[in-house]
């Protein structure tokens, strides 16, 4: 499967110069969205995965099907002010500016091995802030597994010592 023609480029989102890469063709094709989750999920098959990890929003759509496959919870990052109860939050820089993310405090048990799955790696900004939440709460991140990685922006450097994975480069 050529995952690349699936994912959509839409030029000048949400900022002039931005190329966004937009999984949304790809999630709404049944057999393309089936095989990318299970490609994704396959490396950590027979690993002991507690719990999937992923940031709002294309993180929901990409995690909590990965969790199932594996059998594993699944935790939800989000924007700030919208877990209701007990959070940990993070600030972090984006690849367009600045933000915050926040877990739930009780969401990691200590020990608990974890697996962050998002749709994208792009600086890497948003899954380092998802991994110190994780390690400040006792959790082992295992691994990282994205559906695209833009190469050129060397989130892998940033990340270096973690496990990365990705289905489609840019
Ligand atoms: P990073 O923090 O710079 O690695 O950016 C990754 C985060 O920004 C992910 O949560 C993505 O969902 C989002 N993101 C950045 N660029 C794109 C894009 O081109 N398409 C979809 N999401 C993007």
């Amino acid at each position: 499967m050529n995952f690349q023609e699936k994912i959509r480029n839409v030029p000048d989102f949400p900022q002039q110069g931005i190329q966004f890469k937009d999984i949304t063709t790809l999630l709404k094709d049944g057999p393309a969205f089936r095989l990318a989750i299970d490609m994704l999920a396959k490396p950590y098959k027979g690993k002991h995965i507690d719990v999937v990890v992923g940031p709002e929003a294309r993180g929901f759509a990409i995690g909590a099907p990965v969790a199932y496959i594996l059998g594993s919870g699944f935790v939800p990052i989000r924007k700030p002010g919208k877990l209701p109860a007990e959070t940990l939050k993070y600030e972090y820089s984006l690849e367009y500016g600045k933000d915050a993310l926040e877990i739930h405090k009780d969401a990691i048990e200590p020990g608990c091995q974890v697996l962050i799955v998002d749709d994208l790696l792009a600086t890497g900004g948003t899954t380092m802030a998802t991994i110190k939440m994780i390690e400040q709460l006792g959790g082992k991140v295992t691994g990282l597994a994205f559906l695209i990685e833009l190469s050129f922006l060397n989130g892998r450097e940033v990340l270096a010592g973690y496990d990365v994975t990705s289905l489609v480069q840019y």
